[in-house]
Protein backbone atom coordinates (compact mmCIF):
# COMPACT_ATOMS: atom_id res chain seq x y z
CA UNK A 1 0.00 0.00 0.00
CA UNK A 2 1.44 3.53 -0.71
CA UNK A 3 2.09 5.22 2.73
CA UNK A 4 3.05 8.93 3.18
CA UNK A 5 6.57 8.71 4.67
CA UNK A 6 8.64 11.63 6.11
CA UNK A 7 12.47 9.80 6.39
CA UNK A 8 15.05 11.74 8.20
CA UNK A 9 18.77 10.49 7.54
CA UNK A 10 20.70 11.80 10.40
CA UNK A 11 23.97 10.99 7.99
CA UNK A 12 27.20 10.92 10.62
CA UNK A 13 25.94 13.77 12.60
CA UNK A 14 25.38 13.50 16.67
CA UNK A 15 27.21 12.40 19.38
CA UNK A 16 25.02 10.31 21.21
CA UNK A 17 24.00 13.30 23.84
CA UNK A 18 22.64 15.20 21.22
CA UNK A 19 21.42 11.85 19.47
CA UNK A 20 19.20 11.16 22.48
CA UNK A 21 17.87 14.23 22.88
CA UNK A 22 16.94 14.47 19.03
CA UNK A 23 15.19 11.23 19.20
CA UNK A 24 13.30 11.97 22.94
CA UNK A 25 11.61 15.10 20.99
CA UNK A 26 10.74 13.06 18.26
CA UNK A 27 9.29 9.95 20.04
CA UNK A 28 7.26 12.36 22.45
CA UNK A 29 5.80 13.55 18.81
CA UNK A 30 2.21 12.72 17.81
CA UNK A 31 2.27 11.15 14.26
CA UNK A 32 -0.41 11.90 12.05
CA UNK A 33 -2.52 9.02 11.03
CA UNK A 34 -1.38 8.98 7.58
CA UNK A 35 1.45 9.52 8.01
CA UNK A 36 5.15 7.13 8.91
CA UNK A 37 8.05 8.39 10.05
CA UNK A 38 11.38 6.85 9.61
CA UNK A 39 14.39 7.64 11.18
CA UNK A 40 17.91 6.98 10.11
CA UNK A 41 20.82 7.57 13.01
CA UNK A 42 24.23 6.31 12.64
CA UNK A 43 24.78 2.65 13.24
CA UNK A 44 25.55 3.01 16.75
CA UNK A 45 22.66 4.71 17.89
CA UNK A 46 20.48 1.91 16.33
CA UNK A 47 19.29 -0.73 18.79
CA UNK A 48 18.70 1.70 21.56
CA UNK A 49 16.22 3.41 19.35
CA UNK A 50 14.67 0.90 17.79
CA UNK A 51 14.06 -0.80 21.34
CA UNK A 52 12.37 2.45 22.18
CA UNK A 53 10.40 2.94 19.02
CA UNK A 54 8.81 -0.52 19.36
CA UNK A 55 5.75 0.79 21.23
CA UNK A 56 5.28 3.83 18.84
CA UNK A 57 2.91 3.11 15.74
CA UNK A 58 4.19 4.64 12.37
CA UNK A 59 7.54 5.44 13.73
CA UNK A 60 10.18 3.21 12.05
CA UNK A 61 14.18 3.06 12.54
CA UNK A 62 16.37 2.50 9.51
CA UNK A 63 19.42 1.54 9.02
CA UNK A 64 21.63 4.15 6.21
CA UNK A 65 23.38 1.56 4.71
CA UNK A 66 23.83 -1.95 4.45
CA UNK A 67 26.27 -4.50 3.24
CA UNK A 68 26.01 -7.20 0.20
CA UNK A 69 27.77 -10.09 1.57
CA UNK A 70 25.83 -11.60 4.94
CA UNK A 71 28.87 -11.95 6.62
CA UNK A 72 32.63 -12.29 6.28
CA UNK A 73 35.97 -10.75 6.38
CA UNK A 74 34.42 -6.64 5.75
CA UNK A 75 36.41 -4.96 8.43
CA UNK A 76 33.76 -1.93 9.70
CA UNK A 77 30.87 -3.03 7.61
CA UNK A 78 27.30 -4.08 9.07
CA UNK A 79 25.33 -6.92 7.12
CA UNK A 80 21.42 -7.21 6.39
CA UNK A 81 21.50 -10.29 8.68
CA UNK A 82 22.23 -8.51 11.42
CA UNK A 83 19.86 -5.64 11.01
CA UNK A 84 17.01 -7.94 11.20
CA UNK A 85 18.30 -9.59 14.36
CA UNK A 86 18.08 -6.46 16.32
CA UNK A 87 14.92 -6.06 14.11
CA UNK A 88 15.57 -2.83 11.76
CA UNK A 89 12.79 -2.42 9.53
CA UNK A 90 14.28 -0.25 6.86
CA UNK A 91 17.53 0.17 4.85
CA UNK A 92 18.41 3.40 2.86
CA UNK A 93 20.37 1.78 0.20
CA UNK A 94 21.94 3.71 -2.47
CA UNK A 95 22.16 7.24 -1.64
CA UNK A 96 24.31 9.63 -3.50
CA UNK A 97 27.26 9.80 -0.95
CA UNK A 98 27.89 6.41 -0.92
CA UNK A 99 27.20 5.87 -4.69
CA UNK A 100 30.26 8.58 -5.04
CA UNK A 101 32.38 8.37 -1.62
CA UNK A 102 32.40 3.98 -2.08
CA UNK A 103 32.16 3.82 -5.45
CA UNK A 104 28.72 1.47 -5.22
CA UNK A 105 27.62 0.90 -8.47
CA UNK A 106 24.29 -0.25 -9.72
CA UNK A 107 25.60 -3.64 -10.21
CA UNK A 108 26.68 -3.46 -5.93
CA UNK A 109 23.26 -1.87 -5.06
CA UNK A 110 21.34 -4.60 -6.94
CA UNK A 111 22.97 -6.93 -4.71
CA UNK A 112 22.39 -5.27 -1.19
CA UNK A 113 18.73 -4.42 -2.41
CA UNK A 114 18.73 -8.68 -2.65
CA UNK A 115 20.47 -8.86 0.24
CA UNK A 116 18.46 -6.87 2.33
CA UNK A 117 14.94 -8.31 1.07
CA UNK A 118 16.36 -11.77 1.96
CA UNK A 119 16.32 -10.59 5.48
CA UNK A 120 12.85 -8.91 5.55
CA UNK A 121 14.20 -5.58 5.23
CA UNK A 122 12.42 -2.64 3.21
CA UNK A 123 14.81 -0.95 1.39
CA UNK A 124 14.81 2.69 0.84
CA UNK A 125 16.52 3.02 -2.92
CA UNK A 126 18.30 6.03 -3.89
CA UNK A 127 18.79 7.66 -7.22
CA UNK A 128 18.79 10.71 -8.56
CA UNK A 129 21.16 12.76 -11.46
CA UNK A 130 24.14 15.33 -11.08
CA UNK A 131 24.03 18.33 -12.29
CA UNK A 132 25.70 18.18 -15.26
CA UNK A 133 22.89 15.16 -16.38
CA UNK A 134 20.36 17.41 -15.20
CA UNK A 135 21.56 20.54 -17.45
CA UNK A 136 21.91 18.19 -20.68
CA UNK A 137 18.07 16.82 -20.08
CA UNK A 138 19.36 13.56 -19.80
CA UNK A 139 18.18 13.16 -15.98
CA UNK A 140 14.38 10.92 -16.85
CA UNK A 141 16.87 7.91 -18.96
CA UNK A 142 19.67 8.43 -16.22
CA UNK A 143 17.40 7.72 -13.34
CA UNK A 144 15.06 5.28 -15.29
CA UNK A 145 18.66 3.34 -15.88
CA UNK A 146 19.10 3.07 -12.29
CA UNK A 147 16.51 1.76 -11.32
CA UNK A 148 16.56 -0.84 -14.32
CA UNK A 149 19.82 -1.73 -13.52
CA UNK A 150 19.43 -2.01 -9.61
CA UNK A 151 15.73 -2.97 -9.25
CA UNK A 152 14.46 -4.65 -12.72
CA UNK A 153 14.95 -8.02 -12.30
CA UNK A 154 13.32 -7.91 -8.95
CA UNK A 155 10.24 -10.53 -8.30
CA UNK A 156 6.61 -8.70 -8.03
CA UNK A 157 7.03 -9.31 -3.81
CA UNK A 158 10.54 -8.23 -3.97
CA UNK A 159 9.47 -4.88 -5.55
CA UNK A 160 6.64 -4.23 -3.44
CA UNK A 161 8.89 -3.80 -0.49
CA UNK A 162 10.87 -0.98 -2.30
CA UNK A 163 10.24 2.41 -1.47
CA UNK A 164 11.99 4.67 -3.85
CA UNK A 165 13.42 8.00 -2.91
CA UNK A 166 14.43 10.45 -5.56
CA UNK A 167 17.24 12.57 -4.88
CA UNK A 168 18.90 15.31 -7.00
CA UNK A 169 22.21 15.42 -6.41
CA UNK A 170 22.81 19.09 -6.94
CA UNK A 171 20.01 19.73 -4.56
CA UNK A 172 21.19 17.53 -1.71
CA UNK A 173 22.93 19.70 1.15
CA UNK A 174 23.07 22.42 -1.20
CA UNK A 175 19.57 24.43 -0.35
CA UNK A 176 18.81 23.98 -4.14
CA UNK A 177 16.05 22.87 -3.98
CA UNK A 178 13.88 20.95 -7.34
CA UNK A 179 10.81 22.92 -7.58
CA UNK A 180 7.36 20.92 -6.99
CA UNK A 181 7.05 20.60 -11.10
CA UNK A 182 10.71 18.90 -11.23
CA UNK A 183 9.79 16.70 -8.68
CA UNK A 184 6.56 15.80 -9.84
CA UNK A 185 7.76 15.17 -13.30
CA UNK A 186 10.76 13.04 -12.55
CA UNK A 187 8.46 11.05 -9.62
CA UNK A 188 5.30 10.55 -12.44
CA UNK A 189 8.62 8.96 -15.07
CA UNK A 190 9.93 6.77 -12.27
CA UNK A 191 6.46 4.78 -11.55
CA UNK A 192 5.58 5.28 -15.11
CA UNK A 193 8.91 2.81 -15.54
CA UNK A 194 7.98 0.75 -12.95
CA UNK A 195 4.78 0.11 -14.16
CA UNK A 196 6.21 -0.96 -17.54
CA UNK A 197 9.37 -3.22 -15.54
CA UNK A 198 6.55 -4.62 -13.23
CA UNK A 199 2.56 -3.66 -13.40
CA UNK A 200 0.44 -0.53 -12.40
CA UNK A 201 -0.84 -1.93 -9.31
CA UNK A 202 2.71 -1.99 -8.04
CA UNK A 203 3.67 1.13 -9.46
CA UNK A 204 0.29 2.98 -7.87
CA UNK A 205 1.23 1.53 -4.41
CA UNK A 206 4.63 2.21 -4.57
CA UNK A 207 5.95 5.11 -1.97
CA UNK A 208 8.27 7.66 -3.79
CA UNK A 209 10.02 10.02 -1.71
CA UNK A 210 11.79 13.22 -2.81
CA UNK A 211 14.98 13.86 -1.42
CA UNK A 212 16.94 17.65 -1.71
CA UNK A 213 16.89 20.40 0.86
CA UNK A 214 13.33 19.57 2.03
CA UNK A 215 12.42 22.05 4.43
CA UNK A 216 9.29 23.02 6.82
CA UNK A 217 9.18 26.08 4.54
CA UNK A 218 9.09 24.13 1.28
CA UNK A 219 7.96 20.57 2.56
CA UNK A 220 3.77 21.01 1.93
CA UNK A 221 4.14 21.88 -1.47
CA UNK A 222 6.45 19.51 -2.70
CA UNK A 223 4.18 16.73 -1.07
CA UNK A 224 1.72 17.68 -2.41
CA UNK A 225 1.90 16.60 -5.76
CA UNK A 226 0.19 13.48 -7.07
CA UNK A 227 3.77 11.25 -7.47
CA UNK A 228 5.33 12.56 -4.19
CA UNK A 229 4.69 10.58 -0.92
CA UNK A 230 6.99 12.04 1.16
CA UNK A 231 9.98 13.30 1.76
CA UNK A 232 13.70 11.88 2.80
CA UNK A 233 15.25 14.72 4.83
CA UNK A 234 19.40 15.02 5.12
CA UNK A 235 20.11 18.90 7.32
CA UNK A 236 16.56 19.43 8.16
CA UNK A 237 15.95 15.94 9.87
CA UNK A 238 18.66 16.94 12.29
CA UNK A 239 16.33 19.87 14.31
CA UNK A 240 13.76 18.66 16.12
CA UNK A 241 11.15 21.43 15.57
CA UNK A 242 12.10 21.66 11.60
CA UNK A 243 11.36 17.78 11.10
CA UNK A 244 8.32 17.82 13.20
CA UNK A 245 6.96 20.65 10.80
CA UNK A 246 7.72 18.42 7.78
CA UNK A 247 6.03 15.29 9.45
CA UNK A 248 2.89 17.42 9.64
CA UNK A 249 3.03 18.70 6.44
CA UNK A 250 0.95 16.12 4.20
CA UNK A 251 -2.78 17.13 3.35
C1 LIG B 1 19.85 13.47 1.98
O1 LIG B 1 20.92 13.37 2.53
O2 LIG B 1 19.27 12.44 1.61
C2 LIG B 1 19.30 14.80 1.75
C3 LIG B 1 18.27 14.92 0.97
O3 LIG B 1 19.92 15.84 2.38
P1 LIG B 1 19.38 17.36 2.48
O4 LIG B 1 17.95 17.28 2.93
O5 LIG B 1 20.26 17.98 3.52
O6 LIG B 1 19.52 17.98 1.14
Amino acid sequence: MRKNIAAGNWKMFKDAASANELFEKLIATEIPENVITVIAPPFIYLKEFVQKASSKDRFLIAAQNCHHATEGAYTGEVSAMMLKSINIPYVIIGHSERREQHAESNEMLKMKVLEALNYGLNPIFCCGEPLEIRKREEHISFVTKQITESLGTLNHDQISQIVIAYEPIWAIGTGETASPEQAQEMHEAIRNHISSLFTEEIANNMSILYGGSVKASNANEIFSKPDVDGGLVGGAALDADSFIKIINSFR
